[in-house]
C-alpha cells in the first residue's frame, strides 16, 4: 500500500503544472502567473485535494473509528503536501509562476475544532493512523465557530466568533445524512469529510457531522446565542459555557448528535460490507477519546436490542468487546457526571438502557464507587466506559498508575486485566518537518532520512555531543528561529522583543493546576530583584499564550495578571532590557508552531499528578528546549530519557501531593507567613503598581483565592520553582553545556512519536 502503487497519484503529480493552469482557468479565469496569493492559495488547495482523492485509501477487515469532541488538526496545507512528498516538487513549480509557497500558509484559516492537548491528539493520531497505514476514520462534530477566538481588551480576555469554514476548503459535502432523534425531536445530519493522507501512505478520512439546519444568523454578541434552539444550534459552537443548565444541556445534545450520527455510520459500513452484525468487534473497534462520546454505548446497545433483534445480553456483550476508553484526567470537575434529568429531557430513549446498564452493576456489586447512578441519580460517564467496554488506558506511565492504585482502584480491583498504558505522542511530520525545516535538515545531513519514518533513529545524533561545529549549528537554527518569532510578535502583538534573550515560554490552556500563576509570581520576583540591581546576565523573554474558558473566572483573573505584568515590566525603563514578558493573543496551533522552535526553556510545572501527561512538552523536547518541570505526566517520562543532567525537575512529588489532599494539611497561608519571599510577590499583585494598571476586583480575587485556598498547591513549589529556574538561566551562560543539552533532548525524543504509541494502540487493543 505504499507509494509506488498510488499510480492515479503519481500521474497528477507529473502534471501539476498542467493541473495549476486548468485549475487557474477554472476558478479564476487567468493563468497561474496572474493571481495573487490569496486566489494561488485556492488553487493550490484544490490541486491537493485532488491529489488527496487520487490517493490509496488505507483498507483492511477491521477499522478502528476514533471518536472524539475535538481534532484540533491546525492548518493542513503544509502537513498534506509533506505527507504527500511534494512539498519541494510544489514549491518548484510554484517559484516558475512566481510564487512563494510560504506565503500560502499564511492566507489558510486555522481549523477550530478544538481546545487543547486532547484535541491536539486525537489529530496526531489521526495522521499516525494514516502513516502506518491502517484502515481508519476519526468521528467528530463541524463546529461552525470551534472554540472561541481569544482577543484583549483593557487587559482582560474577550471571547470573539472563531468563523474559519470558507467556499472552499479542506472540509468536502458528502451526500450521507442522518436522521437523530431526541426523543419525539428529529433533526437531521449532513457529513463533512476531511482527508488525512499519511506520510508516504494511503489517505483515512475525518468525518464531522454537522446539522443540516444550523442557523449561524443565532449568534449575536461576541459568542453568544440562543441555547435553547438546538435545531439551529448544536454545531454552532464547542463546549457552550456549561455555568448553566441551558449550557449544560446543549452539551448532552451534542454528545448524543455526535454519537448517533458515529454509530449510524459504523452500522451502514458494516451492512454495505455484508459483515455479521454479531460480529461487530471483529470488523470494528471505537476508541472512546475521553467520556464525551461515552453514549456510543447505550446507543449502539439500543440499537441492536431494538432494531437489530438482540438480546439484551447478546448486545451488551457485542459492544462491550467493541469498545476501549481513554481516560484524560483525574481533576473531579472534569469527569463527566450527568443528572439522570438531563438525559431523561435530552435522550430519553437510552435512560431505560443506561437503568439496565447500572442495575446490572448493582447486582454484581455493593461498593458506591464503582456504581453508575450514584445516590444523587448522576450518571457517571467513566463509569459505563469500565464496565462495558474491554480496555482502559491513562496517557502516562505515571497517570495509570495513579488511576489503577487510587482514582480508579476501585475498578482496577475489578478488571486488572482491561487496564494499561499508552503513553501519548506527537506527530513529527507537522511538529519537526513542517514547523522546523532547518533542524529537520541539519538532522537528516548527519544521519540521513531515515528518522522520517523511524523516529528511534534520532538516537543516533548522540555520537554528535562533542561536535563543536554541528552543536554551533544548531545554535544558529535556534537564534534563526527567535528571530522569526520576534518579527511576528512584532507585527502581531506590537511588542518588541530581544532575539538574544532567552525564550522562557509557558503555552496551554489556562487553567489552575498548570500553574501558570506560579510563573506570574516567578516574573514579580525577578522584577523586584531587578530593581534592586540584580541583573540576569543575559536578558529574559516570558512568553505566554493560553485561552481560558469563558466561564472559568480565577483564569481570567490570571491572564489578567500576566497583562498588567506585561505593561509594567516592558515600561520600566530600569528592567525592559533585562526581561520583557508578552502574552500572545488567540494561541492556537499555528502560534505554536512558530513559538517552539524559538523555546529556550519549555515551562511544564503542573501540580504533581495532575497533568494526565502533556505532549506541548514533547514538542517543546524534540526542538531542541529544555524541560522545567515537576514530576508530573509525561515529564517523568523525559526525564528518565534524558537523565539528571539535561532536564530541570523540581517541585512535591505526586504521591506527596495526593497524601496532602487526602489529609486536606495543606495551608497556602502559612506558607506565605513563613516566607518573606512568597510575601513579597502575593503582595506585588495588590501592590500599587499592580492596581495602577489593572482591575482591583480581579487582583483581588485572585490574590484571595491563593491566600485563602491555592487548590492547586503553587505556593508550596514555589521557592523550588526559583532555585531550578535560577539553575537553568546559570547553565544558559554555558553555551558549551546548554547546546549539548539541547542536542540530547532531541536525539531522545524519538519515544514521543504518536506513531510509536499508535503501534501500541494496535498492538495492545486495536489489533487490525
Ligand atoms: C500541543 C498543544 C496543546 C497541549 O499543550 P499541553 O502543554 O500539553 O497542555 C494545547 N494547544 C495547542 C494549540 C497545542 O498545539
Amino acid at each position: 500500500m505504499s507509494a509506488q502503487t498510488n499510480l492515479q497519484k503519481d500521474i497528477l503529480v507529473m502534471n501539476m503544472d498542467k493541473q495549476l493552469e486548468e485549475i487557474s482557468l477554472e476558478m479564476f479565469g487567468k493563468e497561474a502567473a496572474n493571481l495573487t496569493d490569496e486566489e494561488t492559495y485556492y488553487v493550490v488547495l484544490i490541486l491537493v485535494k485532488r491529489l488527496m482523492t487520487a490517493s490509496n485509501t488505507n483498507q483492511g477487515e477491521k477499522k478502528i473509528y476514533y471518536i472524539s469532541a475535538e481534532f484540533l488538526i491546525g492548518k493542513l496545507l503544509m502537513n498534506n503536501i509533506t505527507n504527500l512528498g511534494i512539498y519541494d516538487f510544489l514549491e518548484g513549480v510554484l517559484a516558475s509562476k512566481g510564487k512563494n509557497l510560504a506565503a500560502l500558509e499564511e492566507i489558510e484559516p486555522e481549523p477550530s475544532l478544538g481546545n487543547g492537548g486532547l484535541g491536539r491528539l486525537a489529530a496526531c493520531f489521526m495522521d499516525s493512523i494514516a502513516t502506518l497505514g491502517l484502515p481508519g476514520e476519526g468521528i467528530g462534530l463541524n463546529y461552525h465557530f470551534g472554540l472561541f477566538k481569544q482577543a484583549f481588551k483593557d487587559r482582560l480576555q474577550v471571547a470573539q466568533k472563531n468563523e474559519w469554514i470558507e467556499k472552499n476548503s479542506w472540509l468536502t459535502k458528502t451526500g450521507i445524512s442522518f436522521d437523530v432523534y431526541f426523543g419525539e425531536r428529529k433533526v437531521t445530519s449532513r457529513l463533512y469529510d476531511i482527508d488525512v493522507v499519511g506520510y508516504d501512505n494511503g489517505v483515512n478520512k475525518l468525518r464531522l457531522f454537522d446539522l443540516e439546519s444550523v442557523d449561524e444568523s443565532l449568534v449575536k454578541e461576541g459568542i453568544l446565542f440562543d441555547k435553547e434552539q438546538i435545531d439551529k444550534n448544536l454545531t454552532l459552537f464547542l463546549y457552550p459555557d456549561d455555568s448553566d443548565e441551558a449550557g449544560n444541556l446543549l452539551r448532552i445534545y451534542q454528545q448524543y448528535f455526535m454519537v448517533s450520527n458515529g454509530a449510524q455510520l459504523i452500522l451502514r459500513e458494516m451492512k454495505e460490507k455484508k459483515y455479521d452484525l454479531r460480529k461487530l468487534y471483529e470488523h470494528t473497534v471505537i476508541q472512546i477519546n475521553d467520556t464525551h462520546p461515552t453514549l456510543i454505548i447505550p446507543e449502539l446497545i439500543r440499537i441492536l436490542v431494538e432494531d437489530k433483534a438482540f438480546t439484551m445480553d447478546e448486545a451488551i456483550e457485542v459492544v462491550s468487546k467493541t469498545c476501549a476508553y481513554t481516560n484524560h484526567t483525574i481533576l473531579a470537575e472534569a469527569l463527566e457526571k450527568w443528572p439522570l434529568r438531563y438525559l431523561e429531557e435530552v435522550v430519553p430513549q437510552l435512560v431505560p438502557i443506561i437503568k439496565e446498564l447500572d442495575s446490572r452493576i448493582k447486582a454484581r456489586y455493593d461498593d458506591p464507587a464503582v456504581q453508575i447512578i450514584d445516590r444523587d441519580d448522576r450518571v457517571h460517564m467513566a463509569h459505563i466506559d469500565i464496565h462495558y467496554g474491554f480496555s482502559v488506558n491513562g496517557v502516562a506511565a505515571i497517570h495509570t498508575e495513579i488511576l489503577k492504585n487510587t482514582e480508579l482502584n476501585a475498578f482496577y480491583r475489578l478488571y486488572p486485566q482491561k487496564f494499561n498504558n499508552k503513553t501519548n505522542g506527537i506527530t513529527f511530520r507537522r511538529w519537526l518537518l513542517c514547523c522546523n525545516r532547518e533542524l529537520t535538515a541539519l538532522i537528516q545531513k548527519n544521519i540521513g532520512p531515515g528518522f522520517k519514518k523511524n523516529a528511534m533513529e534520532l538516537e543516533r545524533l548522540l555520537v554528535y555531543r562533542d561536535d563543536e561545529a554541528l552543536l554551533d549549528q544548531l545554535a544558529e537554527i535556534k537564534r534563526k528561529k527567535k528571530q522569526e518569532l520576534a518579527a511576528y510578535i512584532r507585527e502581531h502583538e506590537g511588542e518588541e522583543i530581544n532575539p538574544e534573550s532567552i525564550f522562557d515560554i509557558q503555552i496551554k490552556r489556562l487553567h489552575e493546576y498548570k500553574r501558570q500563576q506560579m510563573n506570574a509570581l516567578y516574573i514579580i520576583h525577578k522584577y523586584l530583584e531587578i530593581k534592586r540591581g540584580k541583573k540576569p546576565r543575559t536578558p529574559i523573554t516570558f512568553l505566554f499564550g493560553a485561552k481560558a474558558a469563558p466561564a472559568y473566572v480565577i483564569a481570567q483573573d490570571i491572564i489578567h495578571l500576566l497583562l498588567v505584568l506585561q505593561e509594567i515590566v516592558n515600561h520600566d525603563p530600569q528592567v525592559k532590557d533585562h526581561m520583557k514578558v508578552v502574552m500572545v493573543q488567540n494561541y492556537n496551533v499555528s502560534y505554536a508552531e512558530r513559538l517552539i522552535p524559538a523555546c529556550d526553556i519549555s515551562e511544564q510545572i503542573s501540580l504533581a499528578s495532575k497533568e494526565a501527561s502533556g505532549t506541548g512538552n514533547m514538542k517543546f523536547m524534540l526542538n531542541g528546549a529544555i524541560t522545567l518541570g515537576t514530576a508530573d505526566g509525561a515529564n517523568v517520562e523525559i526525564h528518565d530519557l534524558v537523565g539528571d543532567d539535561n532536564i530541570y525537575i523540581f517541585g512535591e512529588n505526586a504521591q506527596k501531593v495526593i497524601e496532602h489532599y487526602k489529609k486536606a494539611d495543606y495551608v497556602s497561608k502559612d506558607y506565605y507567613d513563613k516566607s518573606p519571599v512568597i510575601r513579597e510577590a502575593v503582595d506585588f499583585i495588590m501592590g500599587k503598581e499592580a492596581l495602577a494598571v489593572g482591575h482591583r476586583e480581579n487582583l483581588e480575587r485572585l490574590q484571595h483565592e491563593l491566600l485563602s485556598k491555592d487548590w492547586f498547591m503553587t505556593l508550596l513549589d514555589f521557592e523550588d520553582y526559583i532555585a531550578a529556574k535560577e539553575r537553568a538561566f546559570e547553565d544558559y551562560e554555558n553555551q558549551e553545556k546548554w547546546r549539548r543539552m539541547m542536542l540530547t533532548n532531541i536525539a531522545k525524543a524519538g519515544f514521543f512519536s504518536s506513531d510509536r504509541t499508535i503501534a501500541e494502540y494496535n498492538q495492545d487493543i486495536w489489533k487490525l
